[in-house]
């Protein structure tokens, strides 16, 4: 709310519309009296107009205030009421697009969540190919392969925060379970690497007796269960030399010629 002191006083006429904008604040309000505080203190706009604030004793509104704009020279009139927030005020937080809302739990079976056409995280791809086009079975597999077969692609940027996200998460190098382990993902026999781009830095881990089964894990992941560790199965009981003893005393043979 602007300060008082940070502006110009508005004209006599103005500042002593109280009654006039407490009235049209009561109106706006319903009739309600009681839901109109306090005079809390009149701005001016310029020359010709300025506003007066009230307390708005409204339920729900805690910190909020009335505020009715006044305008003229000689003869006061009504400009607008509104009901503003103010600094401590109960207000509904900034909105944003549910697209940016929705979280990938959020997702049950039998909902649809489409993606917009203009989805950064995707390119378009070849689509179809003329199958009287010379060849044109040689090159659909090859785009196959290469993920062509499909109207869209992931795009470099959305390839990016992907990875971004994957080795930020549970499974990338700086999860509390690969800063224990002896040795990474990237060597191990149950790591099957990723496809495309992202083949150097990602794959899925096939071991179904740790937590990282199924998931993508970072080459620098690492767990326990890692294909190649050798544990020494050893007992960790020094044992002794075995030593026989039946507690009969032997006599040396005598040697034969
Ligand atoms: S078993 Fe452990 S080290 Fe091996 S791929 Fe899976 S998570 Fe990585």
């Amino acid at each position: 709310m602007q300060d008082l002191a940070d502006s110009a006083a508005p004209t006599t006429v103005l500042a002593d519309a109280v009654d006039l904008a407490r009235a049209a604040a009561v109106e706006a309000a319903d009739g309600e009296t009681a839901q109109v505080g306090e005079h809390l203190e009149v701005v001016r706009e310029d020359d010709t107009a300025a506003t007066h604030y009230f307390a708005a004793d409204k339920p729900g509104y805690r910190g909020w205030t009335w505020a009715v704009t006044v305008m003229g020279a000689d003869e006061v009139t009504l400009g607008e009421v509104a009901l503003l927030p103010g600094a401590d005020a109960v207000v509904a937080p900034e909105w944003v697009p549910w697209t940016e809302r929705v979280r990938a739990e959020d997702l049950a079976p039998g909902d649809l969540l489409p993606v917009d056409e203009d989805d950064e995280r995707l390119v378009p791809a070849h689509a179809a190919l003329d199958d009287d086009e010379p060849g044109a079975e040689e090159i659909r597999a090859v785009a196959d392969e290469l993920g062509f077969g499909r109207p869209r692609v992931m795009s470099p940027e959305g390839r990016f925060d992907a990875a971004e996200r994957w080795t930020s998460g549970d499974f990338g190098p700086g999860a509390e379970m690969a800063r224990a382990a002896s040795a990474h993902c990237g060597t191990c026999g149950f790591y099957l690497s990723l496809g495309g781009s992202l083949r150097g830095a990602f794959g899925v881990c096939g071991n179904g007796n740790v937590p990282a089964d199924g998931h993508v894990v970072h080459a620098e992941y690492g767990c326990g269960g890692h294909s190649e560790l050798q544990v020494d199965t050893g007992s960790v009981v020094m044992v002794a030399e075995l030593v026989y003893d039946d507690g009969v005393e032997m006599d040396p043979v005598p040697a034969t010629d």
